[in-house]
């Protein structure tokens, strides 16, 4: 799934406009994906502040990233 860098985040809304499924929500002026993200990629394309990477949910395997 794909997370939000909240040291980066202006929450310009911009990635709400994008995400097809609604996953993302400003919460306090930060943009927050929940569990509806279904992977589209289509958020990290626009942000204007590079604030939303995927990150694999990968249960602690040592050196993994
Ligand atoms: S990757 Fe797609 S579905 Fe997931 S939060 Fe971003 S725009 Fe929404
Ligand atoms: S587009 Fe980027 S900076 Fe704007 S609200 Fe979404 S994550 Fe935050």
């Amino acid at each position: 799934m794909y997370v939000v860098n909240q040291e980066k985040c202006t929450g310009c809304g911009t990635c709400t406009d994008v995400c097809p499924t609604e996953a993302i929500q400003i919460e306090s002026g930060k943009a927050v994906i929940t569990w509806e993200c279904m992977d589209c990629g289509a958020c990290p394309r626009v942000c204007p502040e590079g604030a939303i990477k995927k990150q694999d949910v990968v249960l602690a395997a040592p050196g993994a990233q």
